[in-house]
Order: structure tokens, then sequence, then C-alpha cells
């Protein structure tokens, strides 16, 4: 088929290359053009493993290009995704302008029968204002399904080829029989594609992604109490996720959950419950939860220096919201970052691919180092924030070598305690005894 991606960004330039993937001739627009002219000469400006390889080859194989033209994309095309940004707005709910000022465009663009899929996270009732707006200047018959991402950014390549379930919500069986034909090489393991009405559709996702957050802050209050009643929340989580009923999976305690879409979900999804008037008690608590766990890691800092980190220099490992992106939308290291450095201390980061993203957002409040031990010379203790498996075996006498004392803060438990006591560190890490 051939397809359009509008929007090429983690979710549009996965989709893309993977929809390529599998025979289909892909188009991906964007109005970014020096993100276009690097997509165009071969460059993937995203952080993403194994995406690479795909990319490269369905270029070279003509399944995949890249435009700044919608009109030229979209007149090429049986179906459009679009894979555009939904970022919350002052009152946290989900800012549509980006969709909306897309389908205004498709409405004059649209020449036989199109189907427009909504691939980005968006309220209940989107379809239907995707539906009217393109309807305004389209007399060509179309139709619009929700077919809400699943991808997480660091494995959005085996997700995308490999999904748990492939979504679609529509009112039409015309799109629906085109959507499942589509996807259909992709759950050829027998994976389900749920077909349901585009309202569920749209809401499955913000359940999910609510959910998850939910399990998340769960265990980090769970971790919190460990702390007080000095148990160890490993025991406590491998004892709960033996529970077939509850599973091992999303138990691991942290610093928050961050990324560009459980912050910005959950508070939509609140905001949602709002409008209805059916409050969402547990989510308003997830967020609350979850604003306390940020700043968890920089309050045990303070409370280690008495107060006052005036002076003091830290190693900070990680940056990413978590490992293999790129990403630091909403990641616990900035709440770390700036909650330090507001009060006088200064900092040397190492993330293996997150740098340049922080460099953009903070280009003057920190500094770089270019590798993992660098970062670490003549700092007052190390902080850990993202749980890169380069971090997890590090060479703690080298460690020790270059920082001023043998201190750690680790956001993530990447160590075991009886290890950082014959290492001799002092250690202080999330849900367990400070050793
Ligand atoms: P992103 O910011 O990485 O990418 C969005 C892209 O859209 C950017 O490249 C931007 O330049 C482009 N764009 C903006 N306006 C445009 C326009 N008018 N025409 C063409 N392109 C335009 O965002 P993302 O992380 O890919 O997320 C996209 C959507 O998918 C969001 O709704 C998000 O919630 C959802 N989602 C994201 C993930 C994830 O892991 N990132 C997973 C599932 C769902």
């Amino acid at each position: 088929m051939n397809i359009a991606v509008v929007g090429t960004g983690y979710v549009g330039l996965v989709t893309g290359t993977c929809l390529a993937e599998t025979g289909n001739k892909v188009i991906c627009v964007d109005i970014d053009t020096e993100k276009v002219t690097d997509l165009q000469n071969g460059k993937v400006p995203i952080y993403e493993p194994n995406l690479e390889t795909l990319f490269e080859r369905n270029i070279n194989h003509g399944r995949l290009e890249f435009t700044t033209d919608l009109e030229m994309a979209v007149s090429n095309s049986q179906i459009v995704f679009l894979a555009l940004p939904t970022p919350p707005g002052e009152d946290g709910s989900a800012d549509l302008s980006y969709v909306l000022g897309v389908a205004h465009e498709l409405g004059t663009l649209i020449k036989d029968y199109t189907i427009i899929v909504d691939k980005s996270t968006v309220p209940v009732g989107t379809a239907e204002l995707v539906r009217k707006e393109i309807a305004k200047s389209c007399k060509i018959e179309f139709d619009v399904v929700s077919n809400p991402e699943f991808l997480r950014e660091g494995f959005a390549v085996s997700d995308f080829m490999k999904p748990e379930r492939v979504i679609i919500g529509s009112n039409s069986e015309k799109a629906k029989a085109i959507m499942g034909k589509l996807f259909g090489p992709y759950v050829r393991q027998g994976n389900p594609i749920l077909l349901m009405d585009e309202r569920s559709a749209e809401l499955t996702k913000y359940a999910a992604n609510s959910f998850l957050a939910t399990k998340i802050s769960f265990m980090n209050e769970i971790a919190n109490l460990c702390e007080k009643l000095d148990a160890n929340v490993d025991m406590v989580r491998v004892g709960m996720g033996s529970d077939s009923r509850i599973g091992n999976r999303f138990l691991f305690p942290g610093i928050g959950y961050g990324g560009s879409c459980f912050p910005k979900d959950v508070a939509a999804l609140v905001k949602t419950g709002e409008i209805e008037n059916s409050e969402l008690h547990i989510l308003s608590a997830v967020m609350t939860a979850n604003k306390y766990q940020k700043e968890i890691l920089a309050n045990k800092i303070l409370a280690y220096y008495n107060g006052n980190v005036s002076g003091k220099h830290f190693a900070l490992w990680g940056l990413a919201f978590k490992p293999d992106t790129d990403d630091v939308r909403e990641a616990p290291s900035l709440s770390i970052i700036d909650t330090l450095v507001n009060k006088g201390a200064t900092i040397t980061a190492f993330d293996p691919a997150a740098i340049g993203n922080t460099k953009k957002l903070i280009p003057d409040k920190i500094n770089f180092a270019s590798n993992q031990y660098e970062a670490l010379k003549g700092a007052d203790a190390l902080i850990i924030a993202t749980e890169w498996a380069v971090f997890r075996t590090p060479d703690f006498i080298k460690a020790k070598g270059l920082l001023k004392e043998s201190v750690i803060f680790d956001g993530r438990n990447l160590y075991e305690l009886e290890q950082m006591t014959n290492e001799g560190y002092y250690y202080n890490s999330i849900g367990r005894k400070t050793v």
C-alpha cells in the first residue's frame, strides 16, 4: 500500500520505517526542514536500537522517502498516519492543535478514498473532531481510524514489528478491513488485532499508560516505606511479583516516571475525568506521588550534606528518562539537576546517548563528560539517574580513585548492598538500607 506518515519523530519514524519493512511504499512528512534534510541524507535523528538497519534497507529498496511536502505525500497515499505531538496544555489537557491543524489541511488534499489514522495519543472524541475538520473542505469519501501506539522507546522497532496487540478503533467496516490487512504481517504469531469503536480505542491508550504509571508510583511508595521500616524493597518486589495476579514486570522502584508519555497522559486523563465529572482519584494521587518521587534523590543528597550543597561537585550518570533512548523529556535527571544547581552545586554528567538533547535544553547549567569515568574526576559523590547497562558493572576501584569521596546516590538500585559494603562505599539507594 502507499502510505504517508505525518510527523517524523520517535513514533512517526519508527512507524514509517517498520511499515516499509513489510513492503509498503512509505513517505514520511515533517515540518522540521532540518530533520527532513538529515533523513533525506540518510541520517537517523534519534537514538533507537536497531532502527538504522531497517531505515537504510528500506531507503535502499526505494520504499521509504522523506519530504516536507504534505500535498505530494497525501495525494499519493491510501492511508495517512498522524504521528504528531499532543503536548500538555496549561491545564493538563492534551493540546490538539498539531493534529487538528494537519486535519484542516488534509481536507483539500485528499483526492481519492483515504483512511486517516490517528497514531498520536489523543483524548476520546478526537477522531470525531478530525473527521469534522477534514469534512469542512472535503467532498471525497474518507474514514478516520484510531490506532494508538504502544511502542516503548528503546524497544520501538521490536515493539512495532511484533506488537503484543494492535488496536484499531473505527466506525467504518471498510477502514477496519484495510487496516487489518495492513497490520496482518505484524501479528503472524497470533497476537490479536483488536477491533473496536474509535472512542474505546482512544481511551485504551490513556488507560494503559495510566495503569503503568500507577504501578510504578505504587512501588515507589512501597520502597519509601521500606526505608522507614528497615525492609528491603528487592525482597518485597520479588515476593509480590511471584503472584501471577500481580506479575513481576514494572515493579522496580526508582526516582519517578518521566518521558514524553506517562506524565502528559496521566495529566490528560485526570483532566478528562474532571470535565466528565468522573473524578480519577487514584490518578490524581499518582501525579502527586510522582512529583514527590522525582525529588527524592535530590532530597537524600541534601539531607546527607545537612541541607547545604553549595560548592559541592557531583558526577551524574544518566540523563535520559530511561535507558536505550536519547529522550530527556520530563526526565528525573533534570529535576535533580535543577534542585542541586539552584542550591549552588556543580555537576558533570555523562549519558551514552542523551547529552545532545540535554545540551539543547540546558546548554550552560552543567558540564558534560565524554565517558562515565571522566565525569567522576574530583566529584564529591556519584549520582545515578538512568539504569543504562554500561553503568551496571563499573570498575569500582578506578571510580574510587577518581571520586573525592566514595559516595554513591543510586536512584536505580544498580548494585548489591553487600558489594557496596565490600567495595567500601557509602551507598544510598531506593527502598533499601543505606550502607
Ligand atoms: P515527537 O515530538 O518525537 O515527533 C513529532 C514530530 O511531528 C516532530 O518531528 C515534529 O517536527 C512533527 N510535526 C509537528 N507539527 C507538524 C506538522 N504540522 N506537519 C508535519 N510534522 C509535524 O513526538 P513522538 O514522541 O513521536 O509522539 C507523537 C505522538 O505519539 C504523541 O501523541 C505521543 O503521545 C504518542 N506516543 C509517543 C510514544 C513515544 O514513546 N514517544 C509512544 C506512543 C505514543
